[in-house]
């Protein structure tokens, strides 16, 4: 029996789509199409009604189809280097104009796109079926590798009308993160990292478009101090001027208010959903929390995303009264996932979970994005926290908060080879944890991206080590009851 998706689920997917489906309709009428930065604050083009792309969802999206490593490759080919976030890899080969694409079999007239999901047998360059060493056809469907090549839109585009160009349109792989339109300016916010800095600058280099910067100081104190406040505002007032330029249209006033209104149900919205793995067993699997947060991302300025959340939250509320969840098992252990999970090997981090019994009851990464204000300064100090621009100390409180709520057993932490700034401080912060709650930690080693840098086998020997110490914890705690 297929699965049910609840009402709340399929009003986010609707949402995330509509958004791509918007921006590829706003470019074919001629129409501005931003990439922005997912923190940079989204308030500002609304007020614009403007398009706009997040090109971090865009990567999530393509690294999750198993896209990753051939657009990784394709920037390294281009000369970015492989210790350059995966994120930014994916995009900057996106932004040169490279593209997934899938296989043509040219043997028959007209040429015949190879869909990777069938499963058809590979050919090699005389036409003849690839054959495995059983005498079967050769094919690779799980990770499509045979069937996925690379593309340049820019070189398809210049072709002449005529069967190839249509052949070799037709093959981009179909799904919309491969399918975003080209940037016409890129919004750019470092309160993420620094590398997203350079990644944009690039971009605008690269398309010859107009960068809006805004510059975001790490915070060393535990709240925003008043002069960085200041600082940011007055860049604010800039970006507002840049964006009456490219667009020749005044600012306008009553659409930023009505934008930062939604924006602010939305991140309330997000938090309650958030909340609801408080529950002790959970309504909600962990996980799920990491597939809407392309809404969050995408949509946070929008109404459509504040309801869609205000009705997910209906759907676990049901959950909590029912007894149901969305754990597809029971909840033994409860951990904080710490990081960004690795999107090319989802399947494959759940399945040592769902083996124990483990369910991620806390994240870091989905709250952040729960940017509440009530004023221009306060909107200001909640851009300012963002995980990576944050003090230790306020990271390590921020963190213990969710733990201690979300009753946590044991910290799954993600050493991501991206991800360096996040990365960097671990482990400082998991000593911290386990000197200040008891729990034991784990790390394990991969990439948000690119699948190169993960190993399976060690994953699932410092999950089971995980589980190990949660259990003599367990015990210990019993015994002391
Ligand atoms: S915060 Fe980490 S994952 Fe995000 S863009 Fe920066 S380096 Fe990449």
């Amino acid at each position: 029996m297929a699965k049910q998706v609840s009402p709340g689920v399929l009003a986010l997917r609707k949402v995330v789509d509509d958004v791509y489906a918007d921006a590829r309709e706003a470019k074919k009428q001629g129409k501005l199409v931003g990439w922005s930065s997912s923190k940079f604050p989204c308030e500002l083009a609304e007020a614009f009604d403007l398009n706009v792309m997040y090109p971090e969802n865009q990567a999530a999206g393509i690294a999750a189809q198993r896209d990753g490593e051939i657009m990784c490759q394709a920037a390294e080919d281009l000369g970015f280097d492989n210790d350059i976030c995966g994120y930014a890899r994916i995009s900057l080969a996106y932004a040169a104009g490279k593209r997934a694409a899938r296989k043509i079999d040219w043997s028959k007239e007209d040429g015949y796109v190879i869909n990777p999901a069938t499963g058809k047998p590979l050919k090699d360059e005389n036409g003849n079926v690839v054959l495995d060493e059983n005498g079967k056809p050769k094919k690779d469907p799980k990770t499509q590798t045979p069937y996925i090549v690379l593309e340049d839109i820019h070189e398809i585009e210049a072709l002449p009308e005529g069967r190839e160009k249509e052949r070799r349109l037709e093959s981009i792989q179909p799904y919309k993160q491969m399918r975003i339109p080209q940037p016409d300016f890129v919004l750019c916010c470092n309160n993420i990292c620094n590398c997203m800095t350079k990644w944009y600058e690039n971009i605008a280099r690269m398309c010859n478009i107009p960068l809006i910067m805004i510059d975001v100081p790490y915070n060393n104190t535990m709240d925003p101090n008043p002069e960085n406040v200041t600082y940011i505002r007055a860049q604010f007032d800039n970006a507002i001027h840049q964006l009456e330029e490219l667009t020749g249209k005044k600012f306008d006033e009553k659409k930023f208010e009505h934008a930062c209104a939604q924006a602010n149900r939305t991140a309330q919205n997000w938090l309650k959903v958030c909340n609801f793995l408080q529950y002790k067993p959970a309504p909600l699997s962990g996980f799920d929390l990491f597939n809407h947060m392309a809404d969050v991302v995408t949509a946070r300025g929008k109404k459509e995303a504040a309801d869609a959340f205000d009705l997910l939250a209906e759907d676990l509320e049901k959950n909590i009264k029912e007894g149901t969840s969305t754990l597809p098992f029971p909840e033994q252990y409860r951990v904080m996932f710490e990081g960004i999970p690795c999107w090319p090997k989802l399947p494959n981090l759940f399945k040592p979970l769902k083996a124990n019994g483990i369910n991620v009851t806390a994240v870091v990464y989905a709250p952040a994005f729960g940017f509440v204000y009530n004023n221009m300064d306060e909107m200001v100090s909640a851009y300012c926290k963002a995980p990576n621009s944050v003090s230790i100390e306020k990271g390590v409180e921020w963190r213990e908060g969710i733990c201690r709520e979300n009753k946590v057993d044991g910290v799954l932490v993600h050493y991501n080879r991206s991800c360096k700034p996040w990365s960097g401080y671990m482990a400082e912060m998991q000593r911290r944890f386990t000197a200040d709650l008891g729990v034991p930690c784990a790390g394990f080693d991969g990439d948000q991206a690119d699948p190169r840098n993960f190993n399976e086998a060690q994953y699932e020997t410092r999950v089971q080590g995980l589980v190990e110490a949660m259990q003599i914890r367990a015990e210990k705690l019993e015994a002391q009851a």
